[in-house]
């Protein structure tokens, strides 16, 4: 469903990203970790195109991101309509859950199809079952201000599904939670593995990567450093660089 072959991306003569490769299959959950400045965020962004690469490619399910090559093969970009169209197949979560305020938890949901002129978008009948999905349908009326930060980031999860994307990113979505909200919102992602959502998520929290993940990328100075199943790149074989990185975090 993704693929990112040999990818660069530098902000001024700040190389973040070097020679990234990854590929994540249909059903797959790829966590990815590794230290503050590593470039997860920025990798992430590159996937729906929040930002775009210097050289290498991204290809959502088979569509090359951004570009379009003409007959010589050369790269031009697409049209923000373009854009936009390709980045239906591409839900993205935040940290901070960028909700709308003066919309209720159902609107919410219902906007973000809205938005984008989905054909088939869910009706507010099915924004109330996504809503149902992640145990919120009693407040569905409310608005965020009334909802704790953990809800707040349940509603963006049924907003980002809402539009059936091919593969869901989240950036980093519990960061910004109190702790013991934290808890929730890994249960909702761990819940949305077993329906077989293709997944990317960036995190600091090691219970996603051992728990939920297929497949675990540790990234270093914006290289792909160690990947492999959680078992393998967080187990008793992880190189000393991972070990490090878990006695920091853990
Ligand atoms: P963290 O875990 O702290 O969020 P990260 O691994 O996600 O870190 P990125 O956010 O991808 O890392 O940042 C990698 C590097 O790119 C950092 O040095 C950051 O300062 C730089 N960077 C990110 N976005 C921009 C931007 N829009 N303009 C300039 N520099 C940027």
């Amino acid at each position: 469903v993704v693929r990112v072959e040999d990818v660069d991306k530098s902000f001024g003569d700040n190389t973040v990203l070097s020679d990234v490769d990854l590929d994540v299959h249909e059903g797959e959950v790829v966590v990815v970790i590794g230290p503050s400045g590593s470039g997860k965020t920025t990798l992430l962004r590159t996937l729906n195109h929040l930002e775009s690469v210097d050289s290498g490619r991204v290809e959502i399910n088979g569509a090359l991101m951004g570009y379009k090559l003409d007959d010589s093969g050369k790269p031009h970009d697409l049209s923000d309509a373009e854009v936009s169209r390709q980045r239906r197949e591409v839900g993205m979560v935040f940290q901070r859950f960028n909700l709308f305020p003066h919309r209720t938890s159902v609107e919410n949901v219902l906007l973000a199809p809205t938005a984008l002129r989905l054909r088939g978008a869910v009706d507010r009948a099915g924004a109330l079952d996504l809503l149902e999905r992640v145990g919120l349908r009693e407040h569905a009326d409310k608005y965020p201000h009334q909802l704790s930060g953990g809800q707040q980031q349940r509603v963006a999860i049924a907003r980002a599904i809402a539009m059936n994307p091919k593969v869901l990113l989240f950036d980093e979505p519990t960061s910004a939670l109190d702790p013991e909200l934290v808890g929730e919102v890994l249960g909702t992602i761990a819940d949305l593995a077993d329906e077989g959502r293709t997944m990317v998520v960036v995190t600091h929290e090691m219970r996603l990567a051992r728990d939920v993940a297929d497949w675990v990328v540790f990234m270093e100075d914006g290289r792909v450093a160690a990947q492999g199943p959680p078992d393998e790149v967080l187990g008793t074989g992880a190189t000393p660089r991972v070990a490090r990185f878990l006695q920091q975090v853990d």
